[in-house]
């Protein structure tokens, strides 16, 4: 054949300075565009064959690669279909460009779009070689041999060439710039990343053996790939085995996975592919280890941000389908609709193997809760068809160890734990050891307590309590017991508002200073049998700051004080008796002091009612200025006393601390000092 040349049809003047420039970050694909090329030449010849379209000998349809440092070139070479001058001019010239510049300039800085979008695929050779020679012979018959050559610009030129073996070879000849291409080690890292599992065996470089005390390469052709992964076989004909195997090839160095979706779906869309679920130490190896991305056994990315739905960032494995688009960036990928539905896809089927895993063998599956709940409240905090459909295989564990469903659970709490406004009150808590005497508290009470220690448990308790109607889930230490399930038999401190002022000064003043911390003294009869006083901390101004700890710029929460309720037991002996002692010595000298305030306050009281709505004379101001100056006073001074007294009473102090301690909230100097006193009061 005679010599042509032309001009590459583009419309823009020169497609590959863009391709080049634009395209840099992601160099490395042209192997795997090329190597799927040559892949595809393969199978599309292995289809004609079965359609007896073809007729001669298929042989063996190997793909390889090929490095010559010396010539400075790469090879892809096939024993595909191969090209006619025809399909060359037809596949390769005419590049269907249209509106290609304002193409370009909309996504000149998103490099895969433009690839896949315009079918660049073989002029990615392009970004790292400055001349590609395309060697062809078709499997046509009486097809001649082919040689096109093109250096860059959008000159090509083609000629008869010198081919006997049907197929093709592209040949770039690589740029000096990108000389790493001309490594072996680099090829080979780059065909094990792209090219691991295609159909079609891939070859690159030689076998090593150990000889003479060194690696020397042998005769035997490296084959990079498996040509037929675990994903595209029958999970009839795998055994847990082979999973385990494909797992630990995947991702060496982990522990075994705790179990595995096999996908296998041919409508709406093809899938295939194998979700494992991790044991999972730490969030290191979760942002390491990710799902793959497939389309036809080509990986495409792990990057699934946006394509597998949120909580699956946290599997690990393959997935596989045609309607992934190849060669796009990911922002398209998340956009596609294909690639969405797949999405939802996953999520559903996901959901309907763990209800099955649950239903199948319920044993095996409460011993793995402990490790895949992180995925399931995951999955149901930000999934919600996902939560509709695991709602029925969740599992709540109580402080025995024990696990039952949501329904389950709430029907053996229901009757005990109503409260007096119908809700159902589900107490948890966070750390069972810290949490131990609230936990036996409530136990006594005959209540159940759930273990909530997961790390994303302060969410999920807010989401279970949108989902079961009617309920309440409140920490066992944010109240005391009563208060916990308030029940209308409630029996409340009897004080009287004097009673009341003194023993709030009396416990207050001897609370020591808590690193963060501020103590509100209140009052309850909780039997004599209770402990004098319990610590709690409320359970909505936790919520708050844990939440805000988990937000960025709700630090505001995060810098108040843990406010804890110091609650007295006015039933308690030991409280008992402080409180009638104080009375009995304090009276005397507070009764004046309580008088004068009250009668104070009742002067306050006659002068606003003589100002009424007009405006207060000269005299009524300083009349009541006066007044208040007293009250302040007198409140002043019957602090102090009050004060003073429990200074000097250590059993007020020892009781405070006691339960300071029980919460690990007494340190220091302070816990010295209990100790001493303690001794003492022995
Ligand atoms: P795409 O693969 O997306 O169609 P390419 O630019 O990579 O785009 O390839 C264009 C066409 O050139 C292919 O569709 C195919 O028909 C042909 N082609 C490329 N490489 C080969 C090859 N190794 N053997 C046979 N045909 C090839």
């Amino acid at each position: 054949m005679a010599t042509t040349k032309g001009t590459i049809g583009v419309t823009t003047d020169n497609i590959f300075p863009v391709i080049k420039k634009f395209l840099y970050s992601d160099h490395e694909i042209f192997l795997r565009e090329l190597v799927s090329n040559a892949v595809d030449a393969s199978q599309k010849l292995r289809t004609l064959s079965s359609f007896g379209e073809f007729k001669g000998e298929l042989g063996d349809l190997k793909v390889a690669v090929t490095v010559d440092k010396e010539a400075g070139t790469l090879t892809v070479s096939d024993h595909g279909i191969g090209m006619t001058a025809e399909d060359i001019d037809k596949y390769i010239n005419q590049i269907a460009f249209s509106g290609a510049e304002d193409f370009l300039a909309k996504y000149k800085d998103n490099t895969n779009a433009i690839i896949g979008h315009f079918g660049l695929g073989f002029y990615s050779a392009f970004m790292v070689a400055d001349k590609v020679e395309i060697v062809s012979l078709s499997y046509k018959e009486g097809a001649e041999p082919v040689r096109w050559t093109c250096d860059g610009s959008p000159e090509f030129s083609m000629e008869a060439a010198d081919k006997k073996e049907r197929g093709t070879d592209i040949i770039l000849h690589i740029a000096p710039e990108n000389s790493e291409f001309l490594e072996q080690a680099r090829i080979d890292t780059l065909l094990k990343k792209y090219c691991r599992f295609l159909p079609v065996p891939v070859v690159s470089g030689k076998e090593q053996e150990w000889k003479d005390g060194k690696m020397v390469d042998t005769d035997r052709d490296k084959v990079i790939n498996s040509t037929e992964p675990l994903w595209m076989k029958k999970p009839v004909d795998l055994t847990d085995q082979d999973y385990m195997y494909f797992y630990h090839d995947l991702y060496p160095g982990q522990d075994d996975p705790l179990f595995w979706i096999h996908l296998n779906v041919d409508y709406p869309f093809n899938l295939t592919g194998v979700l494992f679920f991790p044991k999972i130490h730490n969030n290191f190896e979760i942002t390491k280890n990710r799902i793959q991305l497939y389309c036809n056994q080509v990986f495409v990315t792990d990057s699934v941000e946006g394509v597998v739905p949120e909580f699956m960032m946290l599997l690990q494995g393959v997935i596989d389908s045609p309607d992934i688009p190849l060669n796009v960036s990911r922002s398209y990928l998340q956009s596609d609709t294909a690639v969405k539905k797949i999405s939802g896809y996953i999520t559903k089927k996901v959901a309907s193997r763990l209800e099955e895993l649950f239903k199948a063998d319920r044993k095996d599956f409460e011993s793995k809760w402990d490790d895949i709940r992180i995925f399931i409240e995951y999955g149901m905090l930000t999934d919600e068809k996902f939560r509709d459909a695991a709602m029925r295989f969740c599992l709540l564990k109580d402080t025995e160890g024990k696990y039952y469903t949501i329904e389950e659970y709430k029907t053996l709490i229901e009757a005990a734990q109503t409260d007096k406004d119908g809700n159902i009150v589900f107490l948890y808590a966070t750390n069972p050891t810290d949490q131990y005497t609230y936990i036996q508290a409530a136990n006594e009470k005959g209540y159940s307590v759930l273990i909530m220690d997961g790390q994303l448990d302060s969410h999920f308790v807010g989401l279970l309590e949108q989902k079961i109607e009617k309920s309440r889930f409140v920490r066992v230490d944010s109240d005391v017991i009563d208060n916990l399930i308030p029940k209308s038999d409630k029996k409340s401190a009897d004080l009287s508002s004097d009673e009341r002022d003194m023993l709030t000064t009396l416990f207050s003043s001897q609370i020591p200073t808590v690193d963060k911390a501020q103590f509100f003294v209140t009052f309850e009869a909780m039997g004599e049998g209770s402990a004098p006083i319990v610590i709690t901390q409320n359970e909505y101004m936790r919520r708050m700051k844990e939440m805000a700890a988990m937000q960025p710029g709700m630090n505001f929460y995060g810098e108040m004080p843990d406010s804890f309720n110091l609650t007295v037991n006015v039933d308690q002996p030991a409280v008992k008796k402080i409180a009638a002692s104080a009375k009995e010595t304090l009276t005397g000298e507070i009764s004046p002091l309580v008088s004068s305030i009250a009668d104070a306050n009742a002067k306050i009281e006659d002068v606003n009612k003589e100002i009424k709505d007009n405006k207060p004379t000269a005299e009524q101001e300083k009349q009541k200025q006066e007044l208040m100056a007293t009250v302040d006073k007198d409140r002043k001074r019957q602090t102090e006393i009050i004060s003073s007294y429990a200074a000097a009473q250590p059993v007020i102090r020892q009781l405070i601390d006691l339960a300071l301690l029980g919460n690990g909230l007494l340190k220091g100097a302070d816990l010295s000092a209990f100790i001493n006193r303690s001794v003492k009061l022995l």
